[in-house]
């Protein structure tokens, strides 16, 4: 046994030797001063005597703790591992007793325990931050009833909870005691409270279950889209689960300033406001659909995570990865119209940039503490987990893949698992060998790049040349050690004399030579079908020129793929494989391209080159020829529907997509006069003609113009406008500001209350990526600190902070910022900070590559 005063370490964890089973807990919060004072009762089960029993808590002071049947304890704090220990005079004997402890503890800075976001104070707990209000059992194994009761709330005071409220008092002082019904069993994880100055909308009840959306008074009206979005999705999920809703109640509620997207505490949602809130008549369909999928996330979690939890920090990306597989999935079958899988292949994107670095990591990482658990939320987790899961469900197919998730859910319900679990699950009810396929991507770091092309056997039959190598966007990146290979379920597309066919590979070596069972000419050949596999493809030139011309809007290359296409052909110009000219040109004869999603990623590319590439010289030729590239199809569509019939969503965000190229990327003069008019008219009276699709383009703009008078305009909108999207639309057009009388007004403001804590990180992001602001963005952040540091105090606020430097684009900046972080290394933010310094090393080599081959490409454009 080890001394008392000698530190646990930061990876202890509980030994399950004492096994919390119900928690009865009462918590008084006072709103006036930050504080709190708490009492629990504990019921548990010990396996074995026991003399001390280790209890996670912090910023906690504990006054008092006792276990029935052997009188008081005295205690010991550790602030390494974030725990106390009651130590007792004489072992407790195993079987049952009960643990009470009382205990004074502060508000929270930063977003996380229980902390003040305006009016509210509200817990955010994931991944290990109830133990800042509550001593208790905080890893999420420690699964128990939650019983809680909270007193002294004063009158008028919403307060809310996991459980409806079952019993309200009033004593004679007017303070309320407010008691909750307890919850099924729960990882303290999921425990939420909120009090203070929240209203709800009308209930609504789906499937038996009543559902409030909740906000602060103002904005009540903007409740209505979430109410209407979970109560379509619920009784889908249940249906998809085969269990129904296992929470008695649904309140979700929109938190003023909030770390997260959302979190999904059981029954208790809350969200971000621009997560949740939204007016339909001004919202952009992004918006829309952005704000159904975290609905949707957030319920999918509802069983996935909270009914079924997993058993250490370890399978957190189970977690993630089958609730963005599944919001995506749901609200594909709600609003088909939407077409969300192609916002699933935008994210999809992301992932696939980060896991081509030689800092990525696998889905599936080892874990030691809660801190490496708070890292691990990035799209390697989401996304990339995301699509495995998309990936085996397609292999497996639909039914087969639902039958395995159910069987899964009804064996550990209430309970504990591993992803070894879901994987027998499946394997259970398809009969494949699923768990070799899943631990090959899930384990794995990186992802493969397959080699394809087309040649003919000795018979004359048409053949593909496969080969398999791990993808790297930087060119100079070499795998250390064996070459890693994956097992990679192929879909291949192709036309031959006959018509369109599909043939399934499943490839595994490094290099494989496919028979197609075609008839005459093979015209294209599409390596990915639909974008399902999470690889990339690099097609030998032939091939190349053939699905060049098959990806025309009326050809045989789905969206979905054309979209893989330009992503891939992008990253292979990164990776040094292709050059940038040839990318150019794919991009010229794309340019007629009709879908808005395959727009956008076009566009988006030559955004970022335009941005990041050009050199300064060359940039007003580059931004004419983006002109040209768009203005023929941008011109019959203009600004607004010509009358007659409501235009279709694609149409519309079509337009957008071509005015956002004119206007934003190629800056065209009467372009972007007409958006900034635009923009002026429909500040000065919303409601007129102008497509809440063009507000973000239309809006950037006028900020970009914008003087004294125009930022002074845009400041307060950013903190009075109601609409959460219409409110951060002003709030990061100020750090688009260019004209030089208001750039330091636009760096200054980031460290003003003007820019709340949840908004930080993302407000330096597009300082950092504007050019007129960066250098001056980036002097602030170095100046000022501590400042900065104290404004994003949380793993993941952190994390993103680390990552809006990325933004920064040339080889200075590099050596600056490698030179900052190695004297301000963040060790909450480890993994964000080598992907960020990778990032930037590629970025930096390839700005130096690319400037001139692009000077070049411009003089014969
Ligand atoms: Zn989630």
């Amino acid at each position: 046994m080890s001394p008392p005063s000698s530190s646990l370490g930061k990876n202890f964890r509980l030994p399950r030797t004492v096994l919390p089973r119900a928690y009865r807990a009462e918590l008084a919060v006072d709103l006036e001063h930050d504080g709190f004072e708490g009492t629990v009762a504990i019921d548990v089960s010990l396996t074995e005597p026991a003399a001390r029993v280790y209890l996670h808590a912090v910023g906690l002071t504990v006054t008092a703790a006792k276990a029935d049947g052997a009188g008081s304890a005295t205690t010991e704090s550790d602030a390494e591992s974030e725990t106390v220990t009651l130590v007792f005079p004489s072992p407790l004997p195993a079987g049952e007793t009960t643990l009470h402890l009382a205990w004074t503890g502060r508000f929270s800075p930063g977003l996380r325990g229980l902390y003040r976001a305006g009016r509210i104070a509200v817990t955010q707990f994931e991944a290990a931050d109830a133990r800042r209000v509550f001593p208790c059992f905080d890893e999420p194994a420690f699964k128990a009833t939650w019983a809680l009761v909270l007193r002294d709330v004063p009158p008028g005071v919403t307060a809310l909870s996991n459980g409806a409220v079952i019993d309200e008092t009033v004593d004679a002082a007017g303070k309320r005691r407010i008691r909750f019904a307890p919850t099924p069993v729960l990882s303290s994880y999921l425990i939420a409270l909120a009090l203070g100055d929240l209203v709800s909308s009308e209930p609504r009840t789906a499937s038996n279950i009543p559902i409030r959306t909740w906000a602060v008074p103002a904005k009540r009206a903007l409740t209505t889209f979430a109410q209407e979005a979970a109560a379509a999705v619920l009784p889908k999920l249940e249906a998809y689960f085969g269990l129904p809703y296992p929470f008695g109640k649904l309140d979700q509620l929109g938190i003023p300033d909030f770390e997260a997207g959302a979190m999904e505490n059981a029954g208790c949602i809350t969200f971000r406001e621009v997560a949740l809130l939204l007016d339909p008549a001004t919202a952009p369909l992004a918006v829309q659909k952005r704000v159904a999928e975290v609905i949707t996330h957030e319920l999918a979690h509802q069983w996935f995570g909270n009914l079924v939890t997993m058993v250490w920090w370890d399978d957190l990306w189970l977690n993630e990865a089958f609730a963005t597989w599944m919001a995506f999935k749901i609200v594909a079958d709600w609003r088909p119209e939407w077409r969300i899988w192609m916002d699933f292949e935008v994210a999809k994107g992301s992932a696939l940039v980060l896991d081509a670095m030689q800092s990525a990591h696998p889905i599936r990482a080892e874990i030691q503490n809660a801190e490496e658990a708070g890292e691990s939320f990035d799209a390697i987790t989401y996304e990339k987990g995301g699509a495995v899961l998309r990936m085996i469900e397609g292999y497996l197919g639909e039914e087969r893949f639902r039958e395995g998730i159910r069987l899964y859910m009804r064996r550990h319900r209430e309970s504990n698992a591993t992803a070894d679990d879901l994987w027998g699950a499946l394997g259970e009810a398809s009969g494949e060998p699923i768990v070799e396929l899943a631990n090959g991507w899930i384990r794995r770091t990186g992802y493969p790049v397959v080699s394809v092309a087309l040649g003919a056997d000795g018979a004359g039959k048409a053949t593909l040349s496969l080969r398999q190598q791990r993808f790297f966007s930087d060119p100079a990146a070499k795998e250390t050690g064996a070459p890693t290979r994956w097992l990679i379920p192929m879909v291949v597309r192709y036309r031959d004399d006959e018509g369109v066919k599909e043939q399934r590979v499943l490839f595994g070596d490094e290099t494989t030579t496919v028979t197609l069972s075609a008839k005459g000419t093979v015209h294209f050949v599409e390596a990915n079908a639909g974008a399902a596999g999470f690889y990339r493809c690099r097609y030998d030139g032939a091939l190349l020129a053939k699905l060049g011309q098959a990806a025309s809007p009326d050809g045989d290359v789905a969206p979905i793929e054309r979209m893989a296409l330009v992503s891939d052909q992008w990253d292979l110009v990164r990776a040094g494989a292709e050059t940038v000219s040839a990318f150019l040109d794919l991009v010229k004869a794309m340019a007629g391209e009709s879908d808005p999603f395959v727009l956008d990623e076009l566009i988006g590319r030559l955004s970022l080159l335009e941005s990041r590439h050009v050199a300064d010289a060359d940039r007003s030729a580059f931004q004419k020829v983006v002109g040209k590239l768009f203005s023929a199809s941008a011109a019959p569509l203009g600004w607004q529907a010509s009358g007659g019939a409501p235009e279709a969503d694609d149409t519309r965000l079509r337009r957008a997509a071509l005015l956002r190229a004119l206007v934003v990327v190629a800056r065209e003069p009467a372009a972007v006069a007409e958006a900034e008019a635009r923009a002026l008219k429909h500040i000065a009276s919303p409601g007129g003609t102008l497509d809440p699709n063009l507000l973000d383009l239309t809006i950037t703009a006028a900020a970009r113009a914008a003087d004294d008078a125009r930022f002074d305009d845009f400041a307060r909108r950013a903190t009075t406008e109601l609409d959460p999207a219409s409110k951060r639309r002003f709030l990061h057009a100020l750090a688009r500001a260019e004209a030089p009388a208001v750039v330091s007004r636009a760096v200054a403001a980031a460290m003003t209350e003007l820019v709340p804590m949840q908004d930080f990180t993302s407000y330096l992001s597009v300082l950092l990526s504007n050019r007129a602001t960066r250098d001056e963005a980036w002097r602030l952040i170095r100046d000022r600190w501590s400042e900065v540091h104290a404004k994003a105090d949380s793993p993941m606020l952190l994390r993103r902070l680390i990552e809006s430097l990325g933004a920064l684009p040339e080889r200075h900046h590099l050596t600056e910022v490698e030179a900052f972080l190695a004297a301000h290394p963040i060790p909450a933010a480890k993994q964000a900070t080598s992907q960020t310094l990778e990032r930037m090393r590629t970025d930096a080599v390839l700005r130096e590559r690319l400037m001139p081959e692009i000077s070049a490409w411009l003089k014969k454009a």
